[in-house]
């Protein structure tokens, strides 16, 4: 593996932390940068954020691909976006603090997916537990799509269809759909579009709301990827 001391002429952002000591001076001299930059006398009162959202844990897809989060995104990472990880997170953003937006966020080159695609008999526990829960979906895409070996678009579909899924199962629980039918909630697909392939790369395209994968809603055209 190199580190910052095999090439020193590539950007601290980019290199591979050589070691614990490293990484951790890297992350701490990175929050003294945000403590010295922001005001947190506004939010010591409570946090009243406007979407729930649960992405991917992959450190490609951050929270701040959605602008300045403090006191606006209430998140939930995990490895491929599930429900079924983290139910009691999700339902304290949607329940308890009432934000009117549940964002499902999963996205292209999704490690979880390729790997719950895979063998993955010989991993610990926890993670067999985790890439067991997106079976559902994996089955049916292979039914629907194939196996998408190394074609990113064809992974990507797995992608889409496990967003779906994971609205469905939002939806199935009785007190997030009565937010829901009241108006006062809406369950938001989505697709963070690493690779370029609905458009620009780095964008949240929209799949799916609340159930509808198709036309538009909530003022936004919901976009899927192309039929092959
Ligand atoms: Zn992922």
């Amino acid at each position: 593996m190199s580190s910052a001391h095999d090439n020193p002429s590539q950007s601290h952002a980019t290199t591979v932390p050589a070691g614990p000591s490293e990484a951790l001076m890297d992350l701490l001299s990175c929050n003294a940068q945000f403590a010295r930059t922001h005001d947190f006398a506004p939010l010591q009162a409570g946090q009243h954020p406007k979407t729930t959202m649960l992405c991917c844990s992959d450190s490609r897809v951050p929270e701040s691909s959605c602008g300045e989060t403090l006191n606006r995104v209430f998140t939930i990472k995990d490895i491929g976006n599930q429900i079924a990880t983290a139910p009691g997170s999700i339902m304290y953003g949607t329940l308890h603090l009432h934000t009117p937006v549940l964002l499902i966020l999963g996205h292209t080159g999704c490690g979880a997916i390729a790997a719950a695609l895979s063998d993955y008999s010989a991993e610990p526990q926890g993670i067999r537990e985790e890439l067991d829960s997106l079976q559902p979906v994996i089955r049916a895409g292979l039914q629907k799509h194939g196996a998408p070996g190394n074609d990113i678009a064809k992974l990507a579909r797995f992608t889409e269809d496990n967003v779906d899924y994971q609205v469905r199962q939002a939806l199935a629980d009785a007190n997030i759909s009565g937010r829901v039918t009241a108006g006062k909630l809406a369950i938001v697909g989505a697709v963070y579009d690493l690779h370029a392939l609905y458009g620009k790369a780095g964008s949240i395209v929209v799949t799916n709301v609340n159930g509808q994968v198709e036309g538009s809603a909530l003022g936004i055209t919901i976009q899927r990827l192309p039929i092959a």
